[in-house]
């Protein structure tokens, strides 16, 4: 069985009533015969029939052990940070998400320190692992400048050294849809299912997906005893959303690739660099094209006239594109990078990571191609 039937054949049906789609089994707790004695439910933190489809859904898409839903990606992150302890170190892609930037900042108080590199080169990690490094944290692509590192060359390279280094890779941005790191050798897989997953901007969503049952016990452990589950009805909208997730990352994509492609060949008066790993002048498009099934939704752009006003004036003059945090659904969104998402992120960090403050982020949603590139048209003159 393919993917996309798999998919759909893992939303079951209600054994109880034989309704088509899964109940929303909205309780905290459970009745039980005897002490103990009950149907495999005691209490919604620790398990949740509804969430428990989910949970399968995303192992069978991530082709992993078993996976864990939480209330936000973040609430994921923080669960997987909480396997490490007090002297151990982190190598992580240096222009990684802000909020789990932010998050990596506080456990530095517990003693957990991190160490940032440009992983596009897998060589910059491989020499500064030493015995203190428990974890590498992987984001490719990245935000907002779709960088992409070799997921299998560095689990391999890095595990020869060192065989228990955790491989964690934050797959928001490619979806288990386009990419698997776990078939490439990472041992965790996370996800804002906020974003494509879930994919109609109305629910906050995190998962986890585990390679091993050690790995599942110790993070069920962790979940259960600071309680950042997935509700049932936020569990219902995720296994909602995701039905459709292969029809509209391929969709994504295709309106992403069109546009880059015209921004290249018809704006480059006005353009300075475009970023997306479909191109063959993007730096790692081999990479891509060898690890991915296509090349994702998101595509950012910066201007030759690199001035944050003059960002401002083009993310403020579309018609169809969205201006709004957030990326992945079903709407087109635009995003000033500068001034939204990487606000606090220090200038000097911003300058070499590549936030330009002319740098405009796309994230394609599922409209016909031809109005997306009249508003793009209509706003580069
Ligand atoms: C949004 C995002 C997160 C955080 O997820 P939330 O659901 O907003 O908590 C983590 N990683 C990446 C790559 C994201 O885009």
């Amino acid at each position: 069985m393919k993917e996309e039937t798999r998919l759909i054949q893992n939303i079951l049906s209600d054994p109880l009533t034989g309704a088509i789609t899964t109940p929303i089994y909205q309780t905290s707790t459970y009745v039980q015969e005897a002490p103990g004695v009950h149907k495999g439910y005691d209490y919604t933190r620790t398990n949740n029939p509804t969430r428990k489809i989910l949970e399968k859904i995303i192992t069978d898409l991530e082709k992993g052990y078993k996976s864990l839903a939480f209330s936000s990606g973040l609430a994921s992150v923080d669960a997987v940070l909480k396997l490490l302890e007090n002297g151990d170190e982190i190598v992580a892609v240096d222009d990684i998400y802000g909020g789990t930037y932010r998050l990596l900042n506080l456990y530095k108080k517990l003693g957990i320190h991190t160490k940032f590199v440009d992983t596009t080169h897998s060589e910059n990690i491989i020499s500064i692992l030493s015995p203190k490094t428990k974890m590498i944290w992987l984001e490719s692509p990245t935000n907002p400048t779709l960088k992409i590192s070799d997921i299998k060359h560095i689990s391999e390279s890095s595990k020869k050294v060192y065989p228990n280094i955790m491989i964690v890779v934050d797959n928001t941005f490619a979806t288990p849809a386009l990419q698997n790191p776990i078939i490439l050798g990472a041992d965790m897989v996370i996800h804002s299912a906020t974003k494509y997953i879930a994919g109609h901007s109305d629910v906050l969503a995190g998962l986890i997906t585990v390679k091993n049952p050690d790995f599942y016990e110790k993070l069920k452990y962790i979940q259960n005893s600071t309680g950042g589950i997935l509700s049932p009805f936020d569990s219902w909208l995720t296994i909602r959303g995701c039905q459709t997730l292969y029809l509209r990352i391929k969709k994504q994509s295709d309106n992403a690739f069109k546009i880059a492609l015209f921004l290249l060949k018809e704006k480059s008066h006005l353009i300075d660099k475009i970023y997306y790993p479909g191109l063959y002048q993007h730096k790692n498009h081999t990479i891509a094209a060898k690890q991915q099934l296509s090349f994702g939704g998101i595509v950012s752009f910066s201007l030759k006239n690199d001035t944050i006003e003059n960002a401002k004036k083009v993310v403020t003059s579309t018609k169809y594109f969205k201006l709004a945090e957030s990326l992945g659904g079903t709407k087109s969104l635009i995003c000033h990078p500068a001034t939204m998402t990487h606000k606090s992120t220090p200038l000097e960090v911003r300058r070499k990571t590549g936030i330009q403050d002319s740098l405009i982020r796309l994230s394609f949603g599922i409209e016909n191609s031809e109005d997306l590139l009249e508003d793009i048209n209509n706003v580069l003159q």
